[in-house]
């Protein structure tokens, strides 16, 4: 996947042992805490001294994650976290294009004087990097970071922990491999990563079944009682506040998985899942083939990601927010 000229200048910048720091996006899914901790753990073994950075925690559910704990949380610990980026050779950014997605850390990681290395694959990268691998085609920046490793020639150098690290960034950004994203070469690189010691059955069971009763509870909460589908349309949309979260004792990254429930109905086409913090509402929006999720993020909720899978932010009532949202589909009928 990467041409050798392409790979040839990051080999160049990691030929003499650097201080790197690793970062990734804010609300870290399983794709951006997957690929950061496997490609730190192989940055480590070229004999670089590397940290991790995130902007902030990762939910409970994924604390099972091998070298979880070496995640620097950049909320918790700013002053350190600043320094090791301000005297970084080089800041990898993964499974993110845009500096505005880590928050207040984004402007630390814009002040730095490293080397940027950008590795991701959504869609219209920015240009603050040095170096920029942004592959859309791919499922996830857990498959880039495997091709790369491949390219460098250090297969010999994933370990268990590393095969385990990759395979939950690839499983979780293809939703379980059903997404349109799950290539022959996506198969392919999830057999090399078994053979290598990744568990299908542990990592999915780490994953997708330990919720807590109250979030299945909140689910069924939300699908029964806060799921509308806009009249006359094949579009749908749950909405909930902070309180009914509150309610279920809803911590941050347990609504992961929600936003997907509406395009179980089929003729539903795309749907939007709202919540409200800190006065702003968060938003997920997902879509089923050529319905572009991604335009609609980008143009009116000051987000993006993918055609079907996107996100967005608003700092607005959920009131309004949800208005507008509808607004939307039932000016254009
Ligand atoms: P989720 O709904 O799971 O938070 O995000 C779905 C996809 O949209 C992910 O690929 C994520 O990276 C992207 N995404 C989520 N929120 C934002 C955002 O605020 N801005 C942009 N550009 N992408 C986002
Ligand atoms: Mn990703």
């Amino acid at each position: 996947m990467f041409k050798q000229n392409n790979i040839n200048e990051l080999k160049e910048y990691l030929q003499k042992p650097k201080k790197i720091v690793v970062t990734s996006h804010k609300n870290p899914d399983g794709d951006a805490l997957g690929s950061s901790l496997a490609w730190t753990k192989i940055l480590t073994k070229l004999g670089h001294s590397v940290d991790y950075i995130s902007p902030n925690g990762m939910p409970e559910y994924y604390s099972w994650l091998p070298l979880n704990k070496q995640m620097i949380i950049y909320e918790k610990s700013k002053d350190y976290a600043k320094n090791l980026v301000y005297s970084a050779d080089i800041v990898f950014s993964l499974d993110y294009n845009a500096l505005d997605r880590m928050d207040e850390f984004g402007e630390v990681v814009k002040a730095s004087k490293a080397v940027k290395i950008m590795i991701d694959h959504h869609l219209f990268p920015e240009d603050y990097p040095t170096l920029t691998y942004s592959d859309t085609s791919k499922s996830s920046t857990g498959e880039m970071i495997f091709e790369m490793i491949l390219a460098m020639g250090e297969e010999d150098k994933i370990d268990a922990d590393i095969a385990t690290l990759l395979y939950t960034a690839i499983l979780t950004d293809t939703g379980s491999f059903a997404f349109k994203c799950t290539t022959q070469r996506v198969h392919e690189i999830v057999g090399v990563l078994v053979s290598k010691g990744a568990d299908p059955d542990t990592v999915q069971n780490q994953v997708y079944n330990c919720f807590t009763e109250s979030r299945l509870r909140f689910f069924g909460f939300c699908i029964m009682n806060k799921m509308h589908i806009i009249p006359n349309t094949n579009v749908a949309y749950i909405a909930v506040s902070e309180k009914e979260l509150r309610e279920f004792d809803i911590q941050d990254g347990e609504t992961e998985g929600l936003a997907n429930y509406p395009l179980k109905i089929a003729n539903v086409q795309a749907c939007a899942f709202f919540r409200e913090k800190d006065k702003q509402i968060r938003i997920s929006f997902r879509s089923k083939g050529d319905f572009d999720v991604n335009i609609l993020a980008r143009e009116h909720f000051n987000g993006g990601g993918h055609k079907n899978a996107s996100g967005g932010m608003m700092r607005d009532s959920l009131e309004n927010t949800v208005k507008k949202f509808e607004n939307l589909f039932l000016q254009n009928g």
